[in-house]
């Protein structure tokens, strides 16, 4: 991969003709960071975020060597870049084959499930082992949540206590309990929400658990989405955490996803043709730009012009526009707003941030669009949870080292990858 200060600087040496994905591994690093020293407990990278080796690598490199997997194939990724690191295959349907796979190839303990049925499964696949970590998923009842995760899996809470007792019953190992509140959760709240929930369970089974893992579902900064403190989710967490019926040596399990990747990627598109306030751009719905067609998810903007030394940041007065995607479909549809200067035209560069999560990793082939190629750089992601003042927009580069600076210094030693035991 090519190495950059800043997008600029790419158009600067080659207008490219396709889209160019920009990797910020200081985001993740710094995000890593964070986690680490903020979160009382275990911090697994839920993979599907954004599945880049970079990613991975980048994660590994800042302590974060724990991984919620749903695949094979995401467990050879991790395996292969990650060597060493602990998976938790928190899929609450697998096959049997991916089951055995991931016990007896890669050594994966911790399995979770929402039924009797996978419990059953997990327990013929991996021919009895008695050594498992068995993670009930509950269906929790969740506010805030820009994406609704509950639908799909997670037991229902009134069938939840047997579930419990047989996942007890089944291993010698650790049982622990998990949700997930929803992506892009705005309400801090809502984690000591679905702890209480997740407690009156447990009262109701009348077991005890080893493991509370409250999932992903932390934010990012998006246009006309600003949440509240990262901090503050992260005292909710402590506060459901404190009053929930657990033992002395229950351990605090996350599984962020977004939060950690969302800041670290943006794409650079071009304009190929200007219809009023349309915009038909090189990338779309098809490639990295999913939640803007289908979520409807605004994501903030930049403009370069010119070719050479001559090329340039736009910022002129802005006005309201709209992308189409280069696919012949007409879900190819990004309505935005996005907010570009008035006199924007073919040919120009529109650089699309916060695309690190469930953006650049949505790439198809469809219709012979969506290889980009991806560039290193070393500026500041165009929003952050992450900045000095706990958050700053556009973050400055000097602010981020020194933001890495406070937290390194900060970190006690001897912390990173132990559980943070209940207090
Ligand atoms: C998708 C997913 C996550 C990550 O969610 P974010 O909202 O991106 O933090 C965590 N855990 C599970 C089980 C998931 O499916």
């Amino acid at each position: 991969m090519h190495t950059y200060q800043k997008p600029l600087d790419l158009v600067r040496e080659r207008s490219p003709e396709r889209p160019v994905a920009f990797a910020r591994p200081d985001a993740v690093a710094v995000a890593a960071r964070w986690f680490q020293d903020k979160f009382e407990g275990d911090v697994f990278y839920a993979v599907k975020a954004n599945p880049s080796p970079w990613v991975i690598e980048t994660l590994a490199k800042n302590g974060v060597m724990a991984f919620d997997v749903a695949s094979i194939p995401e467990i050879e990724l991790v395996a292969a870049h990650a060597p060493g690191a602990r998976m938790a295959f928190m899929h609450p349907v697998k096959s049997r084959k991916a089951i055995a796979q991931a016990y007896f190839d890669f050594g994966v303990k911790t399995f979770a499930l929402d039924t009797h049925e996978e419990l059953q499964k997990i327990l013929e696949a991996t021919k009895g082992a008695r050594d498992l970590t068995l993670m009930v998923r509950l269906a929790v009842v969740a506010e805030g949540a820009s994406y609704s995760l509950s639908g799909k899996f997670g037991v229902d809470l009134h069938e939840a206590p047997a579930l419990l007792l047989a996942a007890r019953a089944a291993t010698e190992g650790k049982m622990g309990v998990s949700f997930h509140v929803g992506s892009q959760c705005m309400r801090p709240t809502a984690y000591q929400a679905a702890m209480a929930q997740a407690s009156r369970a447990i009262v109701r089974a009348g077991v005890m658990v080893d493991i509370v893992d409250v999932g992903g579902g932390f934010p990012s900064i998006y246009p006309g989405m600003v949440p509240p403190d990262m901090v503050d989710y992260v005292d909710s967490i402590q506060r459901g955490f404190a009053d929930m019926m657990v033992h002395e040596e229950t351990e605090l399990w996350c599984e962020p996803g977004r939060a950690l990747v969302a800041e670290a990627s943006s794409i650079l598109t071009k304009v190929e043709l200007r219809k009023g306030e349309a915009l038909y751009l090189n990338d779309g719905s098809y490639g990295s730009l999913f939640d803007a067609a289908h979520v409807k998810w605004p994501f903030p903007v930049k403009l370069y012009r010119g070719e050479g030394d001559a090329a340039h940041e736009v910022e002129g007065p802005l006005k309201p526009f709209r992308f189409y995607g280069p696919t012949c479909d007409s879900l190819d549809h990004m309505p935005g707003p996005f907010w570009l200067p008035e006199d924007i035209r073919e040919g120009d560069y529109v650089e699309i941030g916060m695309l690190g999560a469930y953006g650049v990793a949505m790439n198809t082939r469809f219709n012979g669009f969506g290889d980009a190629e991806t560039a290193v750089v070393h500026d500041a992601p165009m929003a952050s949870m992450f900045g000095l003042a706990g958050r700053t927009i556009r973050v400055p580069r000097e602010s981020q080292e020194d933001e890495r600076k406070v937290v390194r210094l900060s970190r006690p030693k001897g912390r990173a990858g132990k559980s943070r035991r209940k207090r």
